[in-house]
């Protein structure tokens, strides 16, 4: 069973994110970039359904600039088989947006044959939440979305999702797409000897119009703002100050 995962290149979870003056989107040129995390999750997934023998293949995709390549060699070194550059010049965090990558990837699952998808559940520069769903509808597969624990056999895949009310299990008929959530593993770091192989593997690059998709954006980012400062908090020294600044300060209650 051919196995595909989708990796975005995003600025690194630990960057203070500065916006940019004119307010068109935030600052990423000499910005620490990385693996989107929940990506990582996805792509160490991937690998261990390969050791248990359940994935022949896995081939990682990347929608974005050449820079995105950095991103597949991460995935090759952690163990994926083979990477798939998608190349683009549009800003993947506002311009390429979840619809285009949806089809995109729809494009690369049907040249490739895979069975599996396996998503983050959100990017986190966008917070979009989408790409795995719309994914699944263009193919018209089943999806299990926020995974947090995942089993492949017998041409099934069962999901279990963390809920309100507690865990949900559902079977899946393969194919199909699973996002995945911060619970489901723990993604190990690629080894020396991992990372030079890596650079062995192949990465196949195509343009979007290659795969006949047509990526103009549908949205318009209007402005990006930084949110409201905090103000400082204050403490009190009894549970009747507190009740009472609750009710004459804050009238909250
Ligand atoms: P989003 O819908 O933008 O929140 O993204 C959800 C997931 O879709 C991500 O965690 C990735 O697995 C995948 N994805 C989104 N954008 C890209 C991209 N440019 N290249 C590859 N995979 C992507």
């Amino acid at each position: 069973m051919k196995v595909l995962v989708g990796v975005k290149r995003v600025i690194d979870y630990n960057v203070n994110v500065r916006v940019k003056s004119d307010q068109t989107g935030v600052e990423t040129s000499n910005v620490k970039m990385s693996m989107n995390p929940f990506d990582e999750i996805a792509v160490e997934e991937g690998v261990r359904l390969k050791e248990a023998g359940t994935a022949g293949e896995l081939i990682v995709v990347s929608v974005g600039g050449q820079a995105s390549q950095e991103t597949i060699r991460t995935a090759l070194a952690m163990g994926a088989d083979r990477g798939v550059l998608v190349k683009t010049d549009l800003a993947t965090d506002t311009e390429m947006q979840p619809l285009s990558v949806a089809k995109l990837l729809k494009a690369v699952v049907e040249k490739e044959g895979a069975q599996l998808v396996l998503l983050g559940k959100q990017a986190i520069d966008d917070d979009s939440n989408q790409t795995a769903q719309m994914l699944a509808a263009l193919l018209g597969w089943g999806q299990g979305t926020f995974a947090s624990k995942l089993s492949v056999a017998d041409g099934k895949a069962l999901v279990t999702r963390e809920v309100d009310g507690g865990l949900e299990t559902v079977s899946l008929k393969l194919p199909a797409v699973v996002s995945v959530d911060l619970r489901l593993n723990e993604p190990r770091y690629a080894s020396l000897p991992n990372i030079m192989k890596a650079k062995k593997k192949p990465i196949d690059v195509l343009e979007p119009s290659a795969l006949g998709v047509d990526v103009t954006p549908r949205l318009k980012t209007l402005k990006v703002v930084e949110p409201p400062k905090r103000k400082g908090g204050v403490k009190v020294a009894s549970v009747g100050e507190l009740v009472d600044k609750l009710k004459n300060e804050a009238k909250v209650i």
